[in-house]
């Protein structure tokens, strides 16, 4: 019997029982695999860490995209930084609104393998409004100003080369590469164990330093294959009002367009912003 086994902490492990191991690769940037399991169905790990598994990605790829698309209908040009397995732009996709989709990955491997074994999320790459760049995000970043009204950054967790990508710099320069309206969503890691909510602290801490304080708010989803379960998203408005609001928005507008979600609707919209207080705490 085969186990793949992912530490989430020191002292806790998650593992999931694999039925096939497709993949085996060291990319240039990270180790790359691919599993069939019986629970999650086909899941890939970037340096053993899951990073989308075919039975919960719609929680993350939903959550990260259809918050700001519903908060700013008007976001017309995107800017993904990693999400190279294309499920963030398949929800993207989906807003005919839209009319340009950058996405940057640093590692191209990703794409090849996710086009390769992962069609139900590669599929959003194929979008003719989705160009895709295969450069460090934060380079790519550094060069902007005034280009986008929204920027995801649909990174791994701030290790290796996922580090830069929770760097104040990086965090400033997607400031600048915003339009004055622009908003930012990242994955802002789990509150629960130690080590993650070090991580949530620090960036939270980092995006208030770039962006107007009372315009910075954090919102949740359960992802059950993530570490604890309970994941985070930030949400950065760039120069609207002070304490400009996510949940002052147009839910019949939104419901209007028609998609068909999974997890989003915009009664868990509101409620993603209500947070534990322990949260709050660490986040304050
Ligand atoms: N849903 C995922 C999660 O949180 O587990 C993230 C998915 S996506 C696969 C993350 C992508 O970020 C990877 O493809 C990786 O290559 C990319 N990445 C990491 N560091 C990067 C950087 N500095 N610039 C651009 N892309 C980066």
């Amino acid at each position: 019997m085969l186990w793949f086994t992912e530490a989430h902490t020191p002292n806790v492990n998650f593992s999931i029982k694999i039925s096939r191991h497709l993949h085996s690769e060291k990319s240039e940037f990270q180790q790359i695999d691919v599993f069939d399991s019986p629970e999650f169905g086909r899941f890939f790990s970037l340096d053993s860490v899951v990073m989308v598994t075919e039975k919960d990605e719609f929680i993350y790829h939903e959550m990260i995209t259809h918050v700001a698309m519903a908060v700013a209908p008007e976001i017309k040009r995107v800017l993904i930084v990693g999400g190279g397995d294309g499920g963030t732009a398949r929800e993207l996709a989906r807003y005919k609104t839209l009319e340009k989709i950058d996405l940057v990955d640093i590692d191209r491997r990703v794409v090849e393998v996710c086009r390769e074994y992962l069609p139900f999320t590669s599929c959003g790459l194929d979008d003719p409004r989705v160009s895709v760049f295969f450069e460090d995000g934060v380079a790519f970043v550094a060069g902007k100003e005034n280009e986008y009204d929204f920027i995801i950054v649909d990174s791994t967790d701030p290790i290796s080369v996922g580090e830069g990508l929770f760097s104040s710099a990086f965090y400033k320069s997607c400031h600048k590469a915003l339009k004055p309206n622009g908003i930012l969503v990242n994955q802002h890691e789990s509150p629960y164990y130690e080590i993650t909510s070090a991580a949530m602290k620090r960036a939270h801490h980092r995006i208030r330093e770039s962006f107007p304080a009372a315009n910075c708010h954090v919102y949740q989803a359960f992802i059950p294959t993530y570490q604890s379960g309970h994941w985070l998203f930030g949400f950065a408005s760039k120069s609207r009002e002070a304490g400009f609001d996510p949940l002052i928005f147009d839910a019949a507008a939104w419901n209007a367009l028609g998609l068909e979600t999974k997890y989003y609707n915009t009664a868990l919209h509101r409620a993603s912003f209500a947070l534990p207080n322990y949260v709050k705490k660490d986040l304050a």
